[in-house]
């Protein structure tokens, strides 16, 4: 990557800034710098998509299509400046100019069109896939009000949209040439019988409602590569945009009905990430998604390869859980209906193409539609579903005779209540690998929610840990430890690129130099994020103190809760003994609640509750502060992680299938405390058990507490600590406005307490203890951050790519 700086490039972009803003770049708003910027970014990404589009073509090159409802992608200027080489030039304009380049990067919004860890992989993976040069399309929906934005009112969530396209994006491209038409309801035509007896006849679905799908690329650079990934993002329009005798009537609502119809498929992405959401327009959006990705992937196809046949050998299709899994009955009926193909040949194209990634084991999350809300959107659809169904239990009676429980368990079909599709299962049978997130998960998959086909399919399911990007979580969020490492390890080749390379680190955990180095990075970036809360909250805290972090969607499994408890204890343990030397702590706490969830937004207000009595306690003043960051994502994370001393990572043993938070905050040197369970368990291998503050039941004793019987009760009566702590929290010493406002939330810990809190509690705190012992010793914390970071080579990104490229998509890398 050239680091000089080119006065050709820093002029065009001077002169583009005047163009943007009809100003001298001295008097241009920063709008229109960060347009201008990213303008000269996209100006060069487009030339470096087509040449990357012609010479796959020439190759005949296998293409990977991931298909996701969410990409989290965060700000995109800063990494494309990086990633093209134009960073230099970038500065020294701003600086001609008298303008400071931090400013004008802030002031890209986020493109937030994800909820949490699901979107970000999807985004990081996008990354990766261009920095290994694999032809890859994402293939999602251009959503007009991403994830909400956050505020707190009165220690409060309040939800409001995202209106992130207000003045337009300077990275899209619009494609008006790619567009396809999706259909609706309907009818299909001669559809006499379901049945296998019919199967390889292709039928005539004609809907009653058609929408036109239109492309908006975006274009995601490589590092270090002329490479790019293009994230085709859909649109809908009414192929009639008007009706102009209903117009004529004075009927304008009629008039503009099919407009409205069309323009909810994009109006704004599913503020929920954990639980099966049955709507009808979340079905109309995934049906859209896959509906016009597939046309645009086998349109692709017959212009590259002539016809179909060598489809699933060219064509790998990813679904990013199972809201893309109508993909299967659609590609079906794309290749019977209107390709003319035979069933069993569409089939095998079907599993050559498909392999599906599950991402939760939470069974309230596992995808469901009602068979009648099929019935009436996409008739052919479970036309198809039903053969796929009769011809895949047919298997299964051949294979295990005289099991009609067995049956009712693999059916795709829900028969238990009004009857169900199940997208799992559909996914299953039609992929030719499913994969889990992690070890753990991935095992746990098999052995429970997944174990009937795991026994039928052995050999479809298999693990791909999830990695984060270097590029996003290091480089660009951390410069200050990236100049280092530059220094240390050198940039060929460049650690960005071979995150292996970090394992060189691990002799220098004894170099006090190092460590000293380590640690001033570490310094510089707990002052910004002091700076950060200040600005925002109006909160001073202690840069110097212990920063503990616990940043991710707030839900019950990931146990924010916990956290609270734990400050509780602590607040409570330094009024009680206020002339003892405590570390001073700083807990950051930040995340948001699904508009629906009324647990986790009451959650956010306990802890602002609690945030406001520990804050305003002249007892522990200096020794704990509690904040609340609000409106989580990518761009607040970038502060966030890399300022974190410790890395909360508490969910129930079992319950998170991978995280990836949690190979952010080590990455940056973070320490961790946290349970056996997801990801964190290969970190811990990775860096030495020995070197992470585990605690807390495994998923083993988690299952078997449960088996026998678990009496929250049983902790509150022995642990005074604990019950301490949930009588304070009860009986309002946080509320005293409303003493009874948590009583419900107290008591559903004391009766049934789903996610274990009160059985890790103990354990918790002395977890916390150990924590605090080894602060107070700097060279030792600071050996640990430097093994931690050391550990972390796996965990890139181009590494789990790597592995779907070899394991799952059959699809050659570079090393
Ligand atoms: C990494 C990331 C997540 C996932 O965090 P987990 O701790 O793995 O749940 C969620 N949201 C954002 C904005 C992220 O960057």
């Amino acid at each position: 990557m050239p680091n000089s700086i080119d006065p050709t490039t820093t002029a065009e972009l001077l002169a583009r800034v005047e163009r943007e803003s009809g100003r001298t770049p001295d008097h241009s708003p920063l709008d229109a710098w960060m347009r201008a910027a990213a303008h000269a970014c996209r100006a060069e990404l487009a030339e470096r998509m087509n040449a990357a589009l012609r010479s796959d073509r020439e190759a005949g090159a296998k293409r990977v299509h991931y298909l996701s409802m969410e990409f989290l992608m965060g700000r995109a200027l800063s990494n494309a400046l990086a990633a093209l080489g134009l960073e230099p030039a970038f500065r020294e304009a701003a600086r001609q100019a008298g303008r400071d380049p931090g400013e004008i990067l802030e002031r890209e919004p986020d493109a937030a069109l994800g909820n949490g860890g699901l979107g970000r992989l999807a985004a990081c993976f996008l990354d990766s896939m261009a920095t290994l040069g694999l032809p890859a399309f994402g293939y999602g929906l251009r959503y007009e009000y991403g994830m909400f934005a956050q505020r707190i009112r009165d220690g409060e969530q309040v939800e409001e949209p995202d209106d992130w396209l207000r003045d337009g994006n300077p990275w899209e491209l619009q494609r008006p040439e790619l567009r396809f038409e999706v259909g609706f309801g309907g009818a299909v035509q001669g559809l006499a019988e379901t049945g296998t007896e019919a199967l390889g006849e292709p039928r005539r679905w004609i809907p009653s409602e058609r929408l036109h799908a239109t492309a908006w690329d975006f274009i995601v650079p490589g590092y270090g590569t002329r490479r790019v990934a293009v994230l085709r993002q859909w649109q809908a329009s009414p192929s009639q945009p008007i009706d102009l005798a209903a117009f004529s009537r004075g009927d304008y609502a009629a008039a503009g009905a099919a407009k409205q119809a069309a323009e909810r498929i994009n109006w704004v992405l599913y503020p929920d990430d954990s639980t099966a959401t049955g709507r009808r327009l979340r079905l109309r959006q995934e049906y859209f998604l896959v509906s016009a990705s597939l046309q645009d992937l086998i349109a692709r196809h017959l212009e590259d390869h002539g016809d179909l046949q060598s489809l699933g050998a060219k064509a790998a299709i990813h679904l990013n859980d199972t809201h893309p899994a109508l993909a299967v009955p659609e590609l079906l009926r794309l290749l019977l209906d209107e390709h003319a193909m035979s069933w069993d040949e569409a089939l095998a194209q079907c599993k050559a193409a498909f392999s599906y990634t599950n991402h939760t084991l939470l069974p309230e999350a596992l995808e469901t539609w009602p068979v009648p809300m099929l019935e009436e959107l996409l008739p052919r659809h479970l036309e198809l579903i039903y053969a796929l169904n009769s011809r895949f239990l047919a298997q299964v009676r051949a294979a295990v005779p005289g099991d009609e429980g067995l049956i009712a368990r693999v059916s795709l079909i829900d028969e238990s209540g009004q009857r169900h599709v199940r997208m799992a299962p559909l996914s299953i049978i039609a992929s030719h690998k499913v994969n889990g997130v992690s070890k753990l998960h991935s095992e746990l998959m098999v052995e429970t929610i997944f174990a009937d086909y795991a026994k039928l399919l052995p050999h479809r399911f298999c693990n791909v840990t999830n990695g984060v990007t270097p590029r996003r979580w290091l480089a660009q969020a951390n410069a200050p430890l990236a100049r280092l490492l530059d220094q240390r390890l050198g940039t060929s080749p460049d650690w960005r690129t071979q995150l292996h390379r970090l394992a060189e680190l691990a002799p220098l955990a004894t170099d006090a130099e190092f460590c000293a180095q380590v640690q001033a990075a570490k310094a510089h970036n707990k002052q910004r994020l002091a700076a950060r809360i200040e600005h925002e909250l109006g909160l001073c805290v202690d840069p110097s103190s212990l920063f503990d972090v616990h940043i991710k969607r707030i839900h019950e499994y990931k146990r924010q809760l916990l956290k609270v408890l734990d400050v509780v204890a602590r607040y409570q343990a330094i009024c009680a003994a206020p002339e003892q030397d405590w570390l001073p702590r700083t807990v950051v706490i930040a995340g948001k609640a699904a508009s629906a969830y009324a647990v986790a937004k009451l959650i956010i207000r306990l802890i602002h509750d609690v945030a406001a009595v520990v804050n305003n306690d002249p007892r522990v003043a200096g020794r704990l502060r509690v904040v609340f960051l609000p409106n989580y994502g990518v761009s607040l994370g970038e502060v966030l992680f890399p300022a974190a001393d410790l890395s909360e990572q508490i969910s129930t043993a079992g319950t998170e299938a991978s995280g990836t938070g949690n190979m952010k905050f080590a990455l940056n040197g973070a320490l961790t405390i946290g349970t056996w369970d997801g990801a964190t368990i290969e970190m811990a291998e990775a860096v030495g058990r020995e070197h992470f503050f585990i605690f807390g039941l495994d998923a083993v004793r988690v299952r078997d507490l449960r088996a026998q019987g678990y009496e929250p009760r049983s902790y509150y009566n022995n642990d005074p600590t604990l019950r301490a702590v949930l009588d304070a929290i009860a009986s309002g010493a946080f509320s005293p406005a409303e003493p009874d406002r948590y009583q419900g939330l107290i008591a559903r810990l004391l009766e049934r307490d789903t996610y274990l809190l009160l059985a890790d509690f103990a354990d918790y705190r002395a977890a916390q203890v150990r924590v605090d012992a080894l602060y107070r010793r700097p060279e030792a914390w600071a050996e640990r951050a430097v093994l931690n970071i050391a550990g972390m080579g796996a965990f890139s990104s181009d590494r789990t790519i790597r592995d779907y490229a070899r394991t799952i998509w059959a699809m050659p890398t570079p090393d």
